[in-house]
């Protein structure tokens, strides 16, 4: 029996059935608007994908993601959704649900036993709020094989991570995430449209994988640790804010600017992710 998963009687329904009630501390907010999730399953897969969800909650883009995908495989944290989400998927013979810490699961085990005969491998989930940034960076610093993670995030964190390099909006994780992918912005979703509602806007937002990483640097970590140490003090100037970071000294960092024809008085914002390239390579001389 195929469920609306979206709709607010329906969720409502199964959840008294199975006794669940919501946990804020896991970022249960779940879908409750019929639009949101055949557009992310739409951007994220066809029918050569196998798909990694974190988060099914009680399965509304799982069941979505299901009819687009191959395969899929969704972790879940919480155990009680077990009950419900045997119920919901099981119509799909393509899905299956882990329940374990996606930020403690090998998805690179997970792809290569599950994914061998997709063609390509997509992230897609509406992911729970308190533990955005960590999820979103260890996908992409673990360099999995994938084409995209098309996720939905708090509209604040959306709007970081998917910022025109440089401008006032970008922060070190707007780097980290354009070291690694293509960004973009794909479409608001407002915070009337989840029960229970958050009291913040949400949004979708896709990365897609740089297949080679486009910028070569000597010392990746440095990079990383320059790009930190410039954004920890935004009011500082750059030279002021990696200083003070203790990442490099000043005379080091002053040095390096001065050699690639930058003002010293430049602040982390203004640069592009090329010139950080360059100013952590010059660091290093
Ligand atoms: N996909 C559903 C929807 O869109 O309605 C639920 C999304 S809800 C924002 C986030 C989901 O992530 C919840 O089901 C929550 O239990 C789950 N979750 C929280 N922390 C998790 C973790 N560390 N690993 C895997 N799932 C987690």
């Amino acid at each position: 029996m195929l469920y609306n998963l979206w709709n607010k009687g329906t969720i409502d329904r199964l959840l008294s059935e199975a006794g669940f009630s919501f946990k804020k501390s896991l970022g249960q907010n779940f879908l409750t608007n019929p639009d949101v999730c055949p557009a992310m399953a739409a951007a994220a897969a066809d029918s050569d994908t196998g798909v990694i969800e974190i988060g099914p909650g009680i399965g509304v883009l799982t069941a979505e993601l299901a009819q687009i995908a191959k395969k899929v495989v969704a972790i879940e944290l919480d155990e009680r959704l077990r009950p419900i989400l045997e119920k919901t998927l099981a119509d799909f013979d393509n899905t299956s649900v882990i329940f374990a810490d996606v930020l403690k699961t090998d998805l690179k085990k997970i792809i290569a036993e599950q994914f061998s005969d997709c063609k390509k491998v997509a992230v897609c989930a509406n992911l729970p709020y308190y533990i955005t940034s960590p999820i979103i960076m260890a996908l992409l610093e673990s360099r999995l094989p994938i084409d995209n993670i098309t996720v939905m995030v708090q509209k604040e964190a959306a709007e970081r991570l998917s910022a025109e390099i440089p401008s006032r909006a970008v922060g070190a994780v707007t780097l980290a995430a354009a070291f690694y992918a293509e960004r973009e912005f794909l479409f608001d979703v407002p915070r009337h449209c989840f029960t229970p509602s958050p009291n913040v806007d949400s949004a979708v937002i896709q990365f897609k994988i740089k297949p080679d990483v486009g910028l070569k640097v000597k010392d990746e970590k440095l990079l990383f640790r320059l790009i930190r140490g410039a954004f920890e003090h935004r009011r500082k100037t750059l030279v002021n804010s990696v200083s003070a970071a203790g990442v490099v000294s000043k005379d080091q960092i002053l040095t390096a600017l001065e050699t690639l024809g930058i003002s010293p008085t430049v602040r982390a914002e203004q640069l592009t992710l090329e010139q950080f390239g360059a100013l952590a390579d010059e660091v290093l001389k």
